[in-house]
């Protein structure tokens, strides 16, 4: 028997909650926080993604998700436990600029072409309210900049100088995977 869990749906380009500046989350709601977070954690991970922002499902509100994993252009991206990240605050970035293609679980088949800051500092409250400073680098450093703009209502296709289809990612890629 399989046990079908709800799961929201995933929205895609063209959804008005993706253009959206998200609602912050106010402290004494935080505990109530788990279902949504829950989903967040379910969708990102049947989509196979690394990262997620709840306007993504729907709920225009500040929460995010960070979950690295080694990858194709990034084989040193560090495996990670996701991190949860509730009203993020941008509070220090590294001028520099690093290009690479990115994807979005709402923009599926392709890539676009974006600069991001190689380091980023955030801080944020946690699942369970605390709050956090932490520092990101690289190619989680790339993923707390993509999902802290979807909190924007912010999308790659707004930064991006050049895209391709997700066949033609693949195969620059070099990749023979099945
Ligand atoms: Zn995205």
């Amino acid at each position: 028997m399989t046990l079908i869990l709800p799961v929201p749906d995933l929205k895609t380009l063209g959804a008005p909650v993706l253009r959206e500046v998200a609602r912050a989350v106010p402290p004494a709601e935080i505990p109530h926080l788990a279902p949504l977070i829950q989903n967040l954690l379910t969708v990102m991970s049947q989509e196979h993604g690394v990262g997620i922002a709840a306007p993504q499902i729907g709920r225009s509100l500040r929460v995010m998700v960070v979950a690295s994993r080694p990858n194709l252009r990034y084989p040193d991206a560090p495996l990670m436990e996701p991190l949860v990240l509730i009203n993020p605050e941008l509070v220090q970035m590294d001028l520099g600029v690093v290009w690479g293609w990115e994807g979005c679980l709402s923009i599926p088949q392709q890539r676009g072409w974006v600069g991001r800051s190689p380091t980023v500092t955030v801080r944020f409250h946690q699942a369970d309210g605390t709050l956090a400073t932490q520092t990101f680098t690289d190619f989680v450093a790339r993923i707390v900049q993509h999902e802290y703009d979807h909190l924007q209502g912010v999308l790659w296709v707004d930064r991006s100088i050049d895209r391709v289809s997700e066949a033609e990612y693949q195969r620059r890629q070099g990749s023979h995977a099945g």
